[in-house]
């Protein structure tokens, strides 16, 4: 290996490519950006260095290729090419890995071929994920390139959390079960959850709650995941910014044989026009909160469905836990909303669990605990780093791989 130290992290969806560049030493990022609308008739490249100004790019980017080569002149143009020496490895994220991959992987091209054959559970993300390897690995055929799997950390679940109970043979013959999402996020939000406590991660039980715009729950025991919240596909679970989260399956049969829609129809009104959306047309938070704060009833109505969905998983997840350290929020809702905290936690006293309103109210970006010291169950805020995750995970990967950069 050539000792170098930066891993580069690429986050392919199936029209934009956001990207960092880390320096493993100290976890600093070198540069960040986004690629957006590509394929599309006017696309956008955000780049930003560590040391300069953010710059833009308007032009078109036809395909993924184009784009990442864009990102590679970026890279290069402040010192950090792809061609550096420095750059140990380039870590993707890949939304899918199914029961295969339950750990981060060196990508070969029968990786490649397995993430392929995983596509039919993961048509939205997967075959994006999958042509940002491709290109990479066409710039960089000689650098290690390692898949992060967001279902992996979800693979300790016991069977009877992965299972659905349906007939055991068809599930298995369409490979119908929950594998979970956000699964670097959930990770890396109970260990720093842990590191807040004190603690080590195997000593510890946490629920996360990740609501970000999609949103998951998940029960932590002893660093290891025993629950989540979503399931085949992100869209069980919470009540999210568009994703209705659970419904009774029968809703799907019936509005198809009364109401005459189409299972593409259906698909698209539960995965993107419904949650917070589908209940007062619009799926961001603070103008939920906003609206509702001026009386609106769908906003309140949206809000305190969201915050209700919340606590039945709090209280559920306590349950399969039997004992609770701490319950973490983190993500764009998690992290910023106080309200949604506050409403999410409110009268749990009788199971330990209480927040601090000044606490609460307090805004930061670092991990912080909102329970005063008396409540038995620690709240916390943990902002979720999940490129930091993946290089982390991928760097470790090729270190242990190429046994160290001692060479
Ligand atoms: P994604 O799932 O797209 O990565 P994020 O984790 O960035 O999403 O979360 C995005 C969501 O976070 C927004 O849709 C918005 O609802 C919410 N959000 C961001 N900032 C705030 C804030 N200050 N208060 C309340 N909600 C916020």
């Amino acid at each position: 290996m050539s000792g170098g130290t930066r891993v580069l992290v690429l986050n392919a969806g199936s029209s934009s490519v956001k990207y960092q560049l880390i320096d493993m030493l100290d976890g600093a990022r070198l540069a960040s950006g986004l690629v957006e609308r590509i394929g599309e008739s006017t696309g956008r490249l955000a780049h930003t260095p560590h040391s300069g100004d953010k710059r833009e790019l308007l032009e078109v980017f036809p395909d993924h290729s184009a784009a990442l080569k864009a990102v590679a002149e970026e890279l290069a143009a402040d010192g950090l090419g792809l061609d550096s020496p420095e750059l140990a490895a380039i870590g993707h994220r890949v939304v899918h890995g199914g029961k295969r991959f339950t750990a981060p992987t060196v990508i070969t091209d029968e990786v490649l071929k397995e993430i392929r054959r995983l596509i039919p559970v993961a048509p939205l993300h997967n075959p994006a994920n999958i042509t940002g390897i491709e290109v990479a690995r066409a710039l960089r055929p000689d650098l290690p390139q390692v898949a992060v799997f967001d279902t992996a950390f979800h693979a300790s679940m016991p069977e009877y959390s992965a299972r659905y109970a349906i007939d055991k043979a068809v599930a298995d013959e369409h490979r119908v079960r929950r594998y979970g999402f956000h699964g670097t996020s959930h990770q890396y939000v109970s260990r720093a959850t842990a590191r807040l406590l004190g603690k080590d991660p195997a000593e510890v039980n946490v629920i996360v709650l990740h609501l970000g715009n999609g949103a998951s729950a998940s029960a932590v025991s002893g660093g290891h995941c025993v629950d989540t919240s979503m399931g085949l596909t992100p869209l069980e679970g919470l009540v999210m910014g568009t994703r209705s989260g659970d419904i009774d399956a029968g809703v799907v049969f019936h509005l198809h044989r009364v109401g005459g829609l189409s299972i593409d129809e259906i698909d698209d009104l539960l995965n993107r026009r419904s949650g917070l959306r589908g209940l007062c047309g619009e799926n961001d938070m603070r103008e939920i909160m906003r609206r509702a704060d001026e009386g609106d009833a769908d906003a309140r109505l949206a809000f305190d469905s969201y915050v209700h969905r919340l606590r039945k998983y709090i209280g559920g997840y306590y349950a399969v836990l039997g004992r609770v350290d701490a319950i973490a929020f983190t993500a764009g809702v998690g992290e910023n909303a106080a309200p949604v905290r506050a409403a999410a936690t409110a009268g749990l006293e009788e199971l330990g669990i209480a927040v601090d309103p000044e606490l609460n109210s307090v805004r930061s970006g670092e991990a912080r605990i909102i329970s005063p010291a008396y409540s038995r169950v620690a709240v916390a805020v943990v902002p979720t780093d999940e490129e930091l995750e993946i290089a982390r995970q991928a760097f470790a990967l090729v270190h242990r791989e190429t046994g160290g950069s001692e060479d």
